[in-house]
């Protein structure tokens, strides 16, 4: 390569919600692509972990969806594109608007996601599109809202760094979130009384900086945190004035928190650990006003995942530790753009920008901004609710966005067999052959990550650029342009006639400033005429950036103040109260199974399983059970087995370790039936949801596992 051929280019990771920025040495003609992480992105600082430093060796054409495909036959854009519109417009005459739906990812970017929220709510006139990251993170927003008022994360990443303690609860941060991992790994180094407790029914890597593992039984979340309030009361360790001063309803989750914990040997039991253990953590929490709780997908993956968040976030209102240095509740999302997605109105129970159907001054303004007649009205189906309705027919036509439903939602054999019988299929990917695409009627080829341009929003509200570093493989295309296409071929295309992602972004931009006099906590209102230029040199910034305010300079928290977006403008506690997970085990099914991911992989691997370097990690689905279980079920270290739960079936290989407890199983979550045969997780998880959330309970499913 000649030196002239060669650029550097700021972007973001592919991959988990850290938004980690990566600098990008790029030479067009090879196609080849050197990554370094971005020293002057916020996220990292210059780190980057196994995955993001391997995504060079994903730029390949391996696998890739290249043109369009009608019923497994290549097509031009122009046929593929009415297909999608003519099936679309003919099942909505026929059935009305909810007979359709979206189903859509938190891959895509901010402009993507905001496309499709617009058609389908906006002009189709159905609620019906909901994401995969109602499987990721949607107990948090739920939970966020009945405390906050709105969903907000009110902390940032350095937070983590000035913590004196950090709790990390349901989060192997070492695998999932690896550079915030190692921040915290380095802060730790530097200032030795920081101090980190994890709590996780297994050991993982996280574990290595643990000050105090406190393993408790699965789904018991809610138990240890009242038992926490109860425990902070007791020892007057609650903040009277803050309490008084900035929230509501104090007292009510209180005596619930205290009813539900019981007494402490009592609690330790139920919690399975000891009693030491239970004092040190809560002795620890009482006595560190700078206390960080950072909480994932063992929180949120529950029927029981809006009331754990909510059991969190007590405490922390309890004791004033929220929006100052150092300090508060911290939901880390799993996917890179989980958050622009639920920003923009990806979820079926939010309208958009934040705003909520059940506001009609929203409602109203939501309409006159995008010029929608049509507008829905109220929410559509959640992610599991809506495919039962393409299972039961009620759903006619459905539109896959960037995601892989046959191996991720819960019971996914069902899932397989309702988009069989669905009469119209369409799936826009990346990759020609998934689990998914394999039921689709019209293929649309997506662009890759390398090939697209927008913006995505991490873990603490920050907005990045993702930039193009390589011309689309292929006929592929931006996903934003694939729905303005379909859009304009349904009618809409006053509506929908954008130049660029910029014009998209921009519009958002102002939708979200709209009548906004400080009532919602998501206002861009800087960006809301952004030229071309201005977009394509935007640095990373949180939100909000309201237009009333200076554009701000270093990291923002939210809610220091004592300030919620409640209608009372408290932070509100919630009175929650433990609930069993939805189904026990029982003398068939034996064991628990837990879900994950595992260090080196992503999602379904088709990009990290390109990288020779990520594959040998861990090269193979596989079970982690005890030694003494295996012992009792006559199971052998590297043979096969068959889990079986009351839902499906899955072959793996035996994983011996004493990292799990007695009586519970782990398997991750990657591989697929395009990999091996019977390998999906999925499969054999239950279809139990949070009722506020609607959140799967990936996290707790009763098997069996005998011998191959
Ligand atoms: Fe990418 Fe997450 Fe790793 Fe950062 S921590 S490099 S965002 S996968």
């Amino acid at each position: 390569p000649t030196a002239q051929a060669e650029s550097t280019v700021q972007t973001t990771c592919a991959y988990c919600g850290v938004g980690c920025g990566i600098k990008a040495t790029v030479n067009t003609e090879e196609r080849k692509v050197l990554i370094e992480g971005d020293e002057t992105h916020p996220a990292n600082l210059g780190r980057l972990c196994s995955k993001g430093l391997a995504l060079g060796e994903t730029l390949v054409d391996t696998g890739r969806l290249l043109h369009p495909k009608v019923h497994g036959e290549q097509t031009s854009w122009n046929h593929a594109l009415q297909t999608v519109a003519q099936g679309f417009v003919d099942t909505i005459v026929e059935h009305g608007p909810d007979s359709v739906a979206f189903y859509v990812s938190g891959q895509l970017l901010t402009e993507d996601y905001y496309l499709a929220n617009k058609l389908m709510k906006g002009f189709i006139g159905s609620g019906n599109i909901d994401t995969n990251s109602r499987l990721c993170m949607s107990s948090s927003v739920a939970g966020h809202k009945r405390a906050f008022g709105s969903d907000t994360v009110p902390g940032c990443y350095t937070d983590l760094e000035q913590a004196d303690m950090i709790v990390l609860t349901g989060s192997n941060l070492a695998w999932c979130h690896p550079v915030l991992f190692q921040r915290i790994k380095a802060a730790k180094q530097q200032r030795p009384h920081m101090k980190v407790v994890v709590i996780d029914p297994r050991r993982t890597d996280t574990c290595d900086i643990a000050d105090l593992h406190l393993p408790i039984h699965p789904g018991t979340d809610v138990a240890l945190f009242n038992g926490l309030l109860s425990y902070l009361a007791q020892h007057n360790a609650i903040d009277e004035d803050f309490v008084q001063a900035h929230t509501e309803h104090f007292t009510e989750a209180l005596v619930a928190a205290m009813e539900d914990a019981g007494q402490r040997p009592v609690l330790a039991e139920q919690l399975g650990v000891a009693d030491y253990q239970l004092e040190t953590f809560f002795q620890w929490y009482a006595q560190t006003e700078k206390t960080v709780t950072v909480y994932s997908q063992g929180v949120n993956q529950s029927t029981a995942g809006t009331d754990k968040v909510n059991a969190i976030i007590n405490c922390h209102l309890a004791t004033g530790r929220i929006g100052r240095p150092g300090m508060g509740p911290f939901s880390v999302t799993g996917q890179p753009n989980a958050m622009g997605g639920r920003e923009v109105g990806g979820l079926a129970n939010t309208l958009a920008a934040h705003m909520e159907f059940d506001h009609p001054e929203h409602w109203q303004l939501v309409r006159d901004f995008w010029k929608a007649d049509n507008l829905a009205t109220r929410p559509g189906l959640k992610a599991v609710d809506m495919f039962d309705a393409v299972a039961s027919g009620k759903i006619k036509a459905i539109w896959i966005m960037a995601t892989n439903p046959v191996m991720s939602l819960p019971n996914a054999d069902k899932v397989k067999q309702a988009l069989k019988d669905c009469p119209l299929v369409v799936v826009s990917d990346c990759i020609e052959d998934t689990d998914t695409t394999r039921l689709a009627d019209v293929l649309l080829p997506a662009a890759g990550w390398a090939e697209k341009s927008g913006t995505v929003t991490n873990s603490e509200r920050r907005i990045s650029r993702q930039r193009a570093l390589l011309p689309p493989l292929g006929e592929a295309r931006p996903d934003w342009w694939i729905i303005a296409a379909v859009a304009k071929q349904m009618g809409y295309g006053r509506a929908f006639d954008y130049a660029s992602e910029a014009e998209v972004f921009s519009e958002y931009a102002r939708l979200t400033a709209t009548d906004n006099n400080g009532t919602r906590d998501l206002d861009l209102g800087h960006y809301s005429h952004l030229t071309l230029n201005d977009y394509d040199s935007l640095p990373p910034r949180q939100w909000p950036l309201p237009t009333k305010a200076p554009l701000p300079d270093g990291d923002q928290r939210l809610f220091g103040d004592g300030v919620f977006f409640t209608p009372s403008g408290r932070g509100r506690f919630v009175s929650v109260r433990y609930r069993a997970p939805a189904t026990q085990v029982d003398s068939h099914y034996p064991l628990t199974l837990n879900t994950g991911r595992i260090r080196d992989q992503w999602h379904s691997m088709t990009r990290t399983g390109l990288a020779s370097r990520l594959c040998g990690h861990l090269p193979e689905p596989f079970i982690s059970i005890h030694p003494k279980d295996a012992g009792r079920y006559q199971l052998k270290d590297g043979a096969l087995a068959d889990v079986t739960s009351r839902q499906g079936q899955a072959r793996v290989r035996v994983q011996l370790t004493d990292q799990v407890n007695l009586g519970e199983v782990f398997m991750p979550m990657h591989w697929n039936d395009v990999h091996a045969s019977r390998a999906r997780v999925a499969a054999l998880v239950g279809e139990y949801v949070d009722p506020t959330s609607g959140q799967p309970e990936n996290k707790y499913t009763p098997v069996q596992v005998h011998p191959w």
